[in-house]
Parts: structure tokens; C-alpha cells; sequence
């Protein structure tokens, strides 16, 4: 019962985008349940991460006090640390020595090579607030644009198809509007998985009779409720999309007065699709071309059609392509704008939203203005007080190619953790063990912690107050439930304290005090003040006025676009990066599992969660497993071009033959070690889905 605890704290989940808000239950300053709340996005409900997943804050390994590396300790991108005692590498040092430390060491850096050598991973996890200092501190401070984030591994070319397809980043309706249309599509997403609250949306939507298409090339709960069920090969996005086009357009399926009214680029679109027959794809991408017809017509045909999306669509290095397809979907047939319509890459982190709108990313600044743009660069060198970096930055991929070169020198990453969630981790590994300065900013002595020269313990969003903006556009409010633990410290006061050493005058008393500046500069926000989320809890953006809720929908009336216009850029079919072949003949993907969030850094240390997934895996077909002279259970070796990782086998008949997946949240079988760095050219996200690999006995 409520009365027994000391007390219950309204907040919000810390785990995947849905934004799911919370009641926190306290007793004896240890958190010992979590509820869901009556959240716009939830309704009550949790899945199991939200749920149990709570314990990670009160861990004994959480860092409480700053660390300083040892003289003697070498830098290596072989370290192991598992198990290692971090006394060995690093000693205690005072907060004072910390942060003299690790500002001093990137003000040396800054004065010997100039900002280009400097470069900051900010965090999907962290605050808005946090997110709007950390890009602020690299572009006033270090004097450069090189600030990233995991979005660049996850959505970035949905973000870069979408801004030039629509002007906007941002879902043009929430999840919840699957409740609302007639045609849902769920593509390259497993939300069961990643996305369970939102995912219960599209099962109820499938149980009131609405069609339900799910596609992805491995099998999935959902499609136990679908209408359609698609499981196509691999890496052959364009090909299936274009297909569906094809028949919309060969059948005049479309939206003529949409497109009139509101679209450009239909007559290229019109050309480029001509060789697109579902005939001619069917070999190419698995779909026999009746069931393409099937889907094309159902999608086009009914009154409210939405599209959901995911890493299967983004992680290719043809990633901004397969996402322009499903925004030329939308577009021709005017399937967006309306109630139950629209376009919705379901974001991973909590706060992979609310991070890139507060500019944590290297081409924008706060709202997606550009840096190269000198009217926008005036207003916020005005605004800062500070002659700013005139060309975008590095990408996170870039930035660590960029430290092998020798152009990058010294880092601050903040709650971010490369060393297990770059491609090619050896390649990240030996980056981060190279930089002549590293200081990190976390909760835990994560892989990325112990190639650092300083070591700032953090706050979990457990101790926190902060705005999160959810996969929705629901700016929600986080609040503390907890003191954070020894001599950890509140993320947004440690880049403060890290900025005033670097020498800028920074004087915010308040987070609240960053968030009025943040939205000053914000056209998204306006109407949204500290104080109104405060009170609501969670208001959607854009809001017409303080007193009016948040529109949901967006792109009602046209674009913000130049034109006003949406615009359609017509995509070719292109094979990934590094196809199989007779050495490595299946295909490796990777991606998550229900229980693990990301690299694990904080799962792995929630007991129930840990305890339903304990170990590193690897799946495949039983068929697969039998061709391959292989057995549930077995310890494998999994290989690719760049190495090999060792797993536990385990049968999965979702994993379509010829194909292995693993997560990559497994520090003992880290599936990064083995992926393709390769690159989006546009959205610069490297290919997590599709390597050539083989698999071993060991
Ligand atoms: Fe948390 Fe996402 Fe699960 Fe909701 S669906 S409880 S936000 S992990």
C-alpha cells in the first residue's frame, strides 16, 4: 500500500523513447517499486524495464567519488575491465583537483591546437537542459561544432530524410494515433521489443479490425496480430518501397490535389519507379508481387494511413534513402497532416528527441538551425557573446576516424558510451585510448570510463530534475527520487563547473534557469515554460498558447519547408555495404532485446532484468543452426572483417536462414566488435544491420 511508503515521486521512465511517466516509490532512501502513471503515452502502463529496472541506481557500482588516471597506467584499447579493480588504473581525487583536472587538460589542448582539436559526446539520456548546456559549452567554449550524440546511431537518417523531405525532424503524430487510422504500417521496428507501450497501441488497433502491415526481414511478435506480414530480405528497402510506389502510381492510387496543393517532385518520382514493378521485385526483395499489390492498395486506399519506423530502416548505409521512400508514401498519397495519418520514427532513447532539438548534434543548433547559415549564427553569436565555428561538425563515427588521423586530441563525453556502441569497436577502442585527454562524465566506470584520464561521477535521471522530450513531441518533466550517491554530482552543475574553469561566464542558479534560455531560442517551445511543465507534467509541442494543449498533429496546413511544400527525393536501389560471400556467408544484424537498454551499462546492473538475460547471445534459425553443424547452447564464435566475438548459441525461428543476430548490450560478446562502420552518406549513421559474417565451433 502507498502508505508505506516514505514516499512516491511523479516522474518519468528512463529507458526507450514512449516516454511512459512513472510513480516512484521510496523507503528508506532505496527505490522499491515503480507504477505506471496516467500519462498521455502510457496509460498506466509499463513494460518490464520500466517496471524492474529500477535498481540500477542504488548499485554499489555506482561511481561516487572523481577519479584521476594514475601516472602510471598506461592507456590501451585492450584493457579488460571486467572485474578489474579500477583502483589499479585510477586514484580518488577531490572535486576541486577533478575538475582543475580535467578543464585544465582541455584548455592546454585548446590553446596548443585550436578547437578543431577538441570535440563532445553529449547524452540521449541526460536532461533537455543538459543537452542544451553540452552543445552550448562546445560551441562557446571549445569553439567548435564537433558535439554529437547516439542519435547519429540511430535516427540520424530518418532525421536528414525528413528535414529534407518535410522540413522537420520531428513525428507528425504520435503512436497513440494508431488508435485512430484505418492502415497501420510498422517497418524496420520491433516495438514489442523496444517499444512495448507503443507496441500495445498497434495490437489494440489490430484487435478494432484496423489492417495492421508489419515488415521487417525477421519475424516478430507482431505479426502475430497483423494483417500483412512481410518478412523480406535484408538490405532491400528501396526495392520493396519502390514497389508499393509503383502500384499507386500505375493504379493512380495517389492524392492528385494533395500533391497539387502540397508536394514537389512527383514527376521524378514518377520516372524513378518505373522499373519498380512489384514483378520485377518480388525476386529481389522476398515479397511475391500479389501481396506488394495487396499492401500498396491497402495503404494508399484507406482513409487514415500511418507509417511507424525503426533501426531497420536507419541503420543501412542507404538509411536517409529507405526513409525518403516512406516520406514519398505519405506524400503522394496525402496520408499525412490528419488524425490517424503520418510519418513516426519511433525514437530509442528517452530523450534522443528533446537532445537533437536542444542541438546536440553538429550540423544544427538548438530547433534545427543550421550552423552554416550566417543569420542564424549571427543571432546566437549575439546571444553568447562569442565569434562561432562558421561549418558543421564532426560526426560521432567521424570524430573517432578523426582521432586515428591525429586532428582530434582531447574529449568530454557525457553519459555516453563509444567504446560498446561504435561499429568496429577495436577501431573506437584504440580512438579512445590515443586522445592525449578524455574526461568522463558518468554513473558508472562504463568501457568508455576506463580509457579516461579524469572520471566525474554523475547523477542517474533517478537524481534529477529535468525536461525529456519523448518520441511524441511530449516535453515531460523528471523529477528526483533520490539524493545521487557519495560525492556525485548533478550533470548540468559539472558543465558549468567545466565551463566557468574554461573561462565562460556562466551563471545559471537553476536548472530551471537553462531551460527559459534554451526555449528563448526555441520556436518549438514557445508557450511551454519551465513552470507550465512543471504543473502539467507533459505538454506536446508545438503549443499555439500557454493556456491551449499542444497540437499532436502537425503539417495541417503544408511544410516548413522554403516552399511551404513537401518534397519528394526519389530513391535507387543500392546493396549494402559489405555483402555475403564464400568466406563470410551470412548476413550479421544487430539490434536489442526487451530486458537490455542499449549497452547495458544500466540493465546489466538491474537484478531481474539481468537475471531473465544473464549472458551474451547469439541467434539463429534451428535450420540455420543445423546447416551450420551446430547446437543450441554452444559456445560459437561469431567472425566478420573486423572480428570475432565469442556467444552462446541460442535457436530463435524469428532470425530468418542464412542470418545471425546479436545484441549489442553484452560486454563479453560485444556484437560491435563485428559490425561495418561504412556510412550513410547524408545521415552519416554507420550499417548496424547488414555485415557479412560467419559462424564458428569453438
Ligand atoms: Fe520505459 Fe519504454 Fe518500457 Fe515505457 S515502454 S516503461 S518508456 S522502457
Amino acid at each position: 500500500a502507498v502508505q508505506s511508503f516514505d514516499k512516491v515521486v511523479a516522474s518519468v521512465c528512463p529507458f526507450c523513447g514512449v516516454g511512459c511517466q512513472t510513480e516512484v516509490a521510496v523507503k528508506d532512501n532505496k527505490i522499491v517499486q515503480v507504477d505506471g502513471r496516467n500519462g498521455y503515452a502510457n496509460e498506466n502502463r509499463l513494460c518490464v524495464k520500466g517496471r524492474f529496472g529500477y535498481d540500477y541506481v542504488m548499485s554499489p557500482e555506482r561511481l561516487t567519488k572523481p577519479l584521476i588516471r594514475r601516472d602510471d597506467a598506461p592507456k590501451s584499447a585492450d584493457i579488460d575491465m571486467r572485474g578489474a579493480d579500477p583502483l589499479t588504473v585510477f586514484r580518488e581525487a577531490t572535486w576541486e583537483e577533478a575538475l582543475d583536472r580535467a578543464a585544465g587538460g582541455l584548455t592546454s589542448l585548446l590553446k596548443a591546437h585550436g578547437g578543431k582539436a577538441l570535440a563532445g559526446f553529449g547524452s540521449a539520456k541526460g536532461s533537455n537542459e543538459e543537452a542544451y548546456l553540452f552543445q552550448k559549452l562546445v560551441r562557446q567554449g571549445f569553439g567548435t561544432n564537433n558535439v554529437d550524440h547516439c542519435t547519429r546511431l540511430c535516427h540520424a537518417s530518418s532525421v536528414a530524410a525528413l528535414m529534407e523531405g518535410v522540413g522537420s525532424g520531428a513525428v507528425s503524430a504520435p503512436f497513440n494515433d494508431a488508435l485512430k487510422a484505418d492502415c497501420i504500417i510498422v517497418i524496420g521496428a520491433r516495438p514489442t521489443t523496444n517499444h512495448p507501450v507503443a507496441a500495445t497501441y498497434f495490437k489494440q488497433a489490430a484487435k478494432n479490425g484496423k489492417k495492421l502491415i508489419v515488415i521487417d526481414p525477421r519475424r516478430q511478435d507482431l505479426m502475430r496480430h497483423a494483417s500483412h506480414a512481410l518478412e523480406f530480405k535484408p538490405g532491400t528497402d528501396v526495392a520493396l518501397l519502390n514497389a508499393l510506389i509503383h502500384v499507386i502510381i500505375e493504379e493512380k492510387l495517389y492524392d492528385e490535389q494533395y500533391i497539387q496543393a502540397n508536394v514537389s517532385g512527383f514527376e521524378a518520382l514518377k520516372d524513378k519507379v518505373k522499373d519498380f514493378s512489384p514483378e520485377a521485385m518480388a525476386e529481389v526483395c522476398g515479397i511475391d508481387a500479389a501481396t506488394l499489390r495487396d499492401v500498396a492498395r491497402t495503404y494508399a486506399k484507406s482513409e487514415r494511413s500511418i507509417i511507424f519506423w525503426g533501426m531497420g530502416i536507419s541503420q543501412h548505409t542507404h538509411g536517409t534513402d529507405n526513409s525518403r521512400c516512406l516520406i514519398a508514401l505519405a506524400l503522394i498519397t496525402g496520408h499525412v497532416g490528419r488524425p490517424g495519418t503520418g510519418l513516426h520514427p519511433l525514437r530509442g532513447q528517452n530523450n534522443v528527441q528533446g537532445a537533437s532539438d536542444a542541438g546536440l548534434i553538429p550540423m544544427y543548433f538548438p530547433d534545427y538551425k543550421s550552423v552554416e547559415n550566417a543569420d542564424i549564427r549571427g543571432q546566437y553569436e549575439n546571444f553568447w557573446g562569442q565569434t562561432l565555428d562558421p561549418k558543421r561538425g564532426l560526426t560521432v563515427v567521424e570524430i573517432v576516424d578523426a582521432i586515428h588521423e591525429g586532428e582530434i586530441k582531447g574529449m568530454y563525453i557525457m553519459g555516453e558510451n563509444p567504446a560498446m556502441s561504435d561499429p568496429d569497436q577495436s577501431h573506437a577502442r584504440q580512438a579512445l585510448a590515443m586522445l592525449d585527454h578524455l574526461v568522463v562524465q558518468d554513473i558508472f566506470l562504463t568501457e568508455t570510463a576506463w580509457h579516461a584520464d579524469v572520471v566525474l561521477p554523475a547523477s542517474s535521471h533517478a537524481e534529477k530534475l529535468g525536461t525529456y522530450t519523448n518520441t511524441n513531441r511530449q516535453v515531460q518533466i523528471g523529477r528526483p527520487v533520490l539524493d545521487p550517491p557519495g560525492e556525485a554530482r548533478q550533470d548540468w552543475e559539472l558543465i558549468v563547473a567545466i565551463a566557468k574553469r574554461i573561462g565562460l561566464d556562466w551563471k545559471y542558479q537553476h536548472v530551471s534557469d537553462v531551460y527559459a534560455e534554451m526555449a528563448s531560442m526555441m520556436p518549438s517551445l514557445r508557450n511551454i515554460s519551465w513552470e507550465r511543465v512543471e504543473r502539467e507534467g507533459s505538454v506536446i509541442y508545438p503549443a499555439d498558447a500557454e493556456d491551449k494543449p499542444g497540437n499532436e498533429i502537425i503539417f495541417t496546413d503544408g511544410f516548413p519547408t522554403a516552399d511551404g511544400r513537401g518534397r519528394i527525393t526519389p530513391a535507387d536501389l543500392l546493396p549494402p555495404a559489405e555483402v555475403p560471400d564464400e568466406q563470410y556467408p551470412l548476413i550479421l544484424t544487430t539490434g536489442r532485446l526487451l530486458e537490455h537498454w542499449h549497452t547495458g551499462a544500466m540493465t546489466r546492473r538491474a537484478g531481474v532484468l539481468h537475471a531473465i538475460e544473464p549472458y551474451g547471445i547469439a541467434t539463429m534459425n534451428p535450420r540455420e543452426i543445423a546447416r551450420q553443424g551446430l547446437t543450441q547452447g554452444d559456445v560459437i564464435e561469431v567472425q566478420t572483417r573486423r572480428g570475432t566475438v565469442e556467444a552462446i548459441l541460442r535457436a530463435d525461428r524469428d532470425v530468418a536462414d542464412g542470418m545471425v543476430f546479436m545484441p549489442f548490450c553484452f560486454n563479453e560478446s560485444p556484437a560491435n566488435e563485428l559490425t561495418n562502420p561504412m556510412l550513410d552518406p547524408f545521415g552519416k549513421i554507420p550499417e548496424f544491420k547488414y555485415c557479412a559474417a560467419r559462424v564458428l565451433p569453438t
